[in-house]
């Protein structure tokens, strides 16, 4: 039996960014099902940092995250920013009033602009559709392949051993630690780590303890052309405030998410042709462009706790078991900050004492 001191289970940006952030701990294997690491939703995110976006607990783990990713620190031959600016542009469609105005009570960073500047952001804003607008700078685009791929590449420099096409099947508590077995190997570990996306209540269950609640709900994208006389590079991600579509530019087309959050078992998702069509049509009524054609399109599944807050730290009813699950529609721009504080409560330090007690698994285990 392989020993390590401990086994990630899942290597996308959550896994593969704990692993970088692990000093002190040098037997790490990071066990991944599928044939390459990013396979799931790191590799089908609208690849976006929002400051705003989310709750309290997530704009506080955005905030921590920031500095971060302005200086990646993982090679000095890479050490430029993964982000870059795009700017957010919520606009206020008729009826949406209160969505709009609760939006801007729970953001006071958020500066209110007309609608003719929102206009000069973005042209291709019907003005007759919408009363007001909020823009942030603070919103920028990330680039999750490069940001994943050092990560990964540091984690290799920590010593950690990844294992591709080997998925977790079963795990067993015993005296020594747990037993991991992937049906061709089997390991032995003090510590497992459960950073396995939609299917972390699967592999709690494995471990035989009581999942969480996690819902994966499938969020989609398309990516259509632009008009050619469109110079679209500098236009904000910009969606209506009752959150029924978003879109930002990509490489001179444009990408556009009909904003589902429709619940659907974990799994390998694809994109649902009507649900696209009826986003289409809802982003369509609040701009002067008609999408003839899907240029590429897929879907990706963001998992949420009940309470929509990110699952991090040690199960209190199962030794040496540690949740980094949850991270919703937020999990690349808080990666930084929760790889940070996964890795302090592995090596047994306390960072950040209140973010720790929001995060823990802890809140939902019955006294
Ligand atoms: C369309 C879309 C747009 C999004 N946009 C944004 C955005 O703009 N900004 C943002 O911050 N977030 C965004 N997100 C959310 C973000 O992508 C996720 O929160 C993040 O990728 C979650 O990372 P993860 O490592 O937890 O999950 P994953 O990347 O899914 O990784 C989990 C891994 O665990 C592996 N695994 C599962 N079970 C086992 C097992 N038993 N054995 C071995 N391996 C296993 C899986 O194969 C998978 O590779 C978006 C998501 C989607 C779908």
């Amino acid at each position: 039996m392989h020993d390590f001191d401990i086994i990630i289970i899942g290597s996308g940006i959550c896994g593969a960014g704990l692993a970088a952030h692990l000093q002190d701990s040098k037997r790490i294997l990071m066990l991944e099902m599928e044939p390459q690491p990013g396979f799931h939703s790191t590799g089908r995110s609208a690849a976006l940092y929002i400051r705003s976006y989310g709750n309290v607990t997530i704009r506080a783990l955005n905030e921590l995250s920031l500095p971060f990713f302005n200086d990646p620190q993982v090679d000095s031959k890479e050490d430029e920013s993964v982000l870059s600016q795009r700017g957010f542009l919520s606009i206020c469609l008729h009826g949406q009033d209160e969505m709009f105005e609760s939006f801007l009570q729970d953001n006071p960073i958020l500066k209110e602009i007309n609608v003719q500047q929102a206009l000069e952001l973005v042209p291709l804003l019907r003005p007759e559709t919408f009363n007001r607008a909020v823009y942030e700078p603070e919103a920028y685009d990330i680039d999750v392949a490069g940001m994943h791929q050092r990560w990964l590449k540091q984690a290799a420099k920590n010593g950690c051993v990844l294992e591709c096409q080997s998925e977790v099947l079963s795990l067993e508590k015993t005296t020594d630690g747990w037993v991991v077995d992937t049906g061709s190997k089997t390991y032995l570990t003090k510590t497992v780590v459960n950073s396995a996306g939609a299917w972390a209540d699967a592999v709690a269950k494995l471990a035989s303890i009581t999942p969480v609640g996690l819902t994966p709900k499938r969020r989609s994208i398309i990516v259509t052309s632009l008009p050619d006389n469109c110079d679209s590079e500098n236009w904000p991600l910009f969606c209506d405030a009752g959150d029924n579509w978003y879109a930002k530019p990509e490489s001179g087309k444009l990408l556009i998410s009909p904003a589902d959050a429709d619940p659907v078992p974990a799994c390998d998702i694809y994109p649902d042709d009507m649900v696209i069509a009826e986003g289409i049509h809802r982003f369509e009524s609040a701009v002067d462009l008609d999408v003839t054609r899907i240029e590429n399109k897929w879907a990706g599944l963001r998992t949420f706790a009940p309470d929509n807050t990110p699952v991090v730290g040690f199960d209190p009813r199962s030794e040496g078991f540690f949740w980094l699950a949850g991270q919703g529609g937020y999990g690349i721009q808080t990666a930084p900050a929760l790889s940070q504080i996964a890795a302090d409560l592995l090596e047994g330090k306390s960072s950040h004492p209140e973010l720790e007690t929001a995060l823990s698994p802890a809140r939902f285990v019955d006294n």
